[in-house]
């Protein structure tokens, strides 16, 4: 039987993920809260639409100039006093961290949450060379504990409940702790603080990075990215080129908009900007500051009318927890650092050698669920079938899922194709039909049968109710007033293709 660590393709992992009781009631519980959440943020916010239009737009400008702001960051950054230097792929910028780390004789490292050190593998590259990489982040410790990777991108323990977490720290601590929230989290914040104290760096992400000053931003619940930002000597924060927002007015946008999608908070708990080491007046903060900025990927999409918008993201998970797939399945049936809607794109996107991962792009139902949520509109349903289309033109496809694709072009290209096609099916679905659903685990219905029913098709099909609707309302029309009849009759007669704004 296969186990985690040996699934090899999406669908092994996503069947493994399926038979976990646990991780399913745990992503859905969590994805659910969270989804409840963010909508009930933005439609209090009252005009939600047009920030996420304003989203857009700064991200879109940026991204044009991307060049541009990043020198302008750079320069500011240096005249602040931070070193900072460019890291074009992933060893570069583990190379990087790692000759700080052996420069500054560091013992261990203190980090924040951050998805650019997971996707270089830094804490391993770290253990290494002898140096104890320490996650603060409360997710992030559990899973860190647990060795395994995020499986959320905001969330990165969303796949285990409270008992499976209790577990974990009691070990750590050498005692049973009670699977109480409040006891948990005091014990890792005991023993965070200490931690603390040791490191001799401190590690981060970064939300975005405001060019006009040469600042980082960094949104957090916890606190900890405070302590890491504070307490070390010195600070390595690592961030993806994409990071940069021109200013801090246009920070303002950005933080309307990624807590309320990210948790449905109207504001993240803590928001620390960051502008370069201590100076002599300040009470604290490192003594030396570097900011790498990493490409390792990024720059494939730039200019690519495709996947260009991907460079848009603000990472706050929301189009994770509007996927039926990703709630279903959680984060590492994905098998890259993201998951979800985003790292379905972002995974082959960011790879050259996309055979590799041409199949997560099949991990999606097309519902574009994910473009609604996202707080600045990137497609990414339509970068998902332009994956699938690509998969097919690169030979990667297999020949019975294009035959497949061939019929259903056929069928649904023509209506009396189609209405056959839904008679056909009525007539045979009787021999399978059971309690009003399709439950048969055979050829192609087997993966989706093993976890779900089937619907089996009504007794009269939409066409058919539209049908008699129609006759109905044209019936209905002779009861009329005279006046409202005569438009009513145009509106029909519109659908009949004789003119009027039909939708036949
Ligand atoms: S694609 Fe959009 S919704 Fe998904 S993580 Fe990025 S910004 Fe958020």
């Amino acid at each position: 039987m296969k186990t985690a660590g040996t699934a090899s393709t999406v669908k092994e992992r996503a069947e493994l993920a399926l038979n976990d009781e646990f991780l399913r009631k745990a992503v859905k519980f969590t994805t659910e809260r969270l989804r409840n959440g963010k909508k009930q943020a933005s439609a209090e916010h009252g005009n939600w639409d047009d920030w996420r239009e304003r989203g857009r737009q700064i991200r879109l400008h940026t991204i044009a100039h991307l060049d541009y702001y990043l020198n302008m960051f750079a320069n500011q950054a240096r005249a602040n006093g931070v070193h900072v230097h460019f890291a074009e792929t992933s060893a570069e910028a583990v190379k990087l961290s790692l000759e700080i780390a052996q420069r500054k004789q560091a013992k261990s490292v203190v980090k924040s949450k951050s998805m650019v050190t997971e996707e270089l593998h830094l804490n391993h590259e770290l253990e290494s060379i002898g140096v104890e990489a320490i996650e603060t982040d409360l997710g992030e410790y559990i899973i860190q504990l647990a060795g395994e990777t995020p499986s959320h991108i905001i969330i990165p323990a969303i796949h285990k409940n409270r008992y499976q977490v209790a577990d974990l720290l009691s070990q750590e601590a050498g005692e049973t702790l009670a699977p109480d929230t409040s006891i948990l989290a005091g014990f890792v914040r005991k023993k965070l603080r200490e931690k603390f104290l040791e490191a001799d760096i401190g590690m981060t992400g970064c939300n975005f990075a405001i060019a006009e000053t040469g600042s980082m931003v960094l949104f957090e619940n916890e606190g900890n990215a405070r302590m890491v930002t504070t307490v070390p000597k010195t600070q390595i924060t690592l961030m993806g080129m994409e990071r940069i927002i021109p200013s801090w007015a246009d920070l303002e946008v950005m933080a309307t908009l990624l807590p309320r999608s990210a948790t449905g908070q109207k504001l993240t708990v803590y928001m620390s900007g960051i502008t370069g080491p201590r100076r002599e007046v300040d009470a604290d903060g490192p003594d030396e500051m570097h900011i790498i900025i990493v490409d390792n990927g990024r720059s494939l999409q730039l200019g690519d009318p495709e996947f260009q918008e991907l460079l848009n993201c603000i990472r706050c998970g929301a189009c994770l927890n509007a996927c039926p797939v990703y709630r279903h399945i959680g984060g590492h049936a994905y098998g890259g650092t993201y998951s979800g809607p985003i790292g379905a794109v972002l995974t082959p996107a960011l790879q050259k050698n996309v055979a590799e991962w041409d199949d997560i792009a099949n991990a999606s139902s097309l519902c574009g669920a994910c473009y609604e949520a996202c707080p600045v509109k990137i497609p990414l349903h339509d970068m998902l079938i332009y994956l699938r289309r690509r998969k097919q033109e690169q030979g990667h496809g297999n020949a019975a899922e294009s035959i497949g694709m061939k019929g259903f072009a056929a069928v649904m290209g023509s209506s009396k194709r189609y209405a056959g096609l839904v008679k056909l099916g009525k007539l045979g679905q009787k021999l399978v039909v059971r309690d009003g659903g399709i439950r048969l685990k055979l050829g192609p219905l087997k993966g989706w049968n093993t976890y779900r029913v089937t619907p089996s098709l009504p007794k009269k099909s939409f066409r058919e109710q539209w049908g008699t609707l129609e006759q109905e309302l044209r019936h209905g029309l002779k009861e009329l007033d005279p006046d409202v009849r005569s438009r009513m009759e145009a509106i029909v007669q519109g659908r009949d293709g004789k003119g009027g704004n039909g939708h036949g």
